[in-house]
């Protein structure tokens, strides 16, 4: 059940094993797969595809590794790179400034969780599948651009930033359910992001600065936030 406007995603992988479970997952969550077994035909595909994503084994047979890769691609280009590694050794390596790849599962990993990884990865992207949502949600007077990334308050951009952004989506989403802090986290930070729970707090006294009475957060006690 894949059609032309599926994301598009890249896999380089050299295991046939690996390769093949998560290209069956990947299309079974409705993303379309090209694969690539070595570095330089990963490259080719990107080229070719023109990918919303790419998965990329650290360890690779032949003249270019993933380091290689993912250092190639960020020189250009700031497309999500999710990074398959043999060991927590290396994550700090490839999360960091050297590389600058998005997120990373380390082997063995469950392809849900790469699955999941992915999309938070493309939702923080704004490159993930919105099955059926509008591309613009309306909450009171508020509207949340989705396609533009765009806040407007009585039909007036406001200023605000890519994670305020991000929560305020991710809220108007799930409008009328609370939800906790770790939720908040997990779908807005993404899986991986390690640090204070009250990083949601301050970006939610944020969006109130800034949207006023136009935004109705209430503050669930014991809980998190719900937006109405
Ligand atoms: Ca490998």
């Amino acid at each position: 059940m894949t059609g032309s406007e599926d994301p598009v995603v890249v896999l380089v992988e050299d295991d046939p094993n690996i390769a093949s479970l998560v290209d069956m997952y990947l299309r079974q969550e409705g993303y379309r797969v090209y694969q690539a077994a070595d570095g330089k035909t990963g490259l080719d595909r990107l080229k070719q595809h023109r990918p919303k994503a790419v998965i990329l084994d650290i360890g690779l047979a032949g003249d270019l590794d993933g380091i290689q890769i993912c250092r190639e691609l960020r020189a250009t280009s700031d497309i999500p790179i999710i990074m398959l590694t043999a060991r927590d050794s290396e994550v700090d390596r490839v999360l960091g400034l050297e590389l600058g790849a998005d997120d990373y599962v380390t082997k063995p990993f469950s392809p849900r969780e790469l699955v999941a990884r992915i999309r938070a990865v493309l939702r923080r992207t704004d490159g993930a599948p919105q099955a059926a949502l509008p591309a613009v949600l309306e909450v009171g007077d508020v509207e949340v651009d989705i396609a533009r990334r765009e806040v407007r308050l009585g039909g007036n951009p406001v200023p605000i930033t890519a994670r305020e952004f991000d929560l305020l989506q991710y809220l108007a989403e799930n409008l009328g359910l609370a939800l906790s802090r770790r939720q908040l986290l997990d779908g807005v930070w993404g899986y991986d992001w390690v640090g204070d729970e009250r990083t949601v707090d301050v970006h939610v006294l944020q969006l109130r600065k800034k949207l006023g009475d136009a935004l109705n957060i209430t503050t669930v006690r014991g809980v998190g936030y719900r937006l109405d």
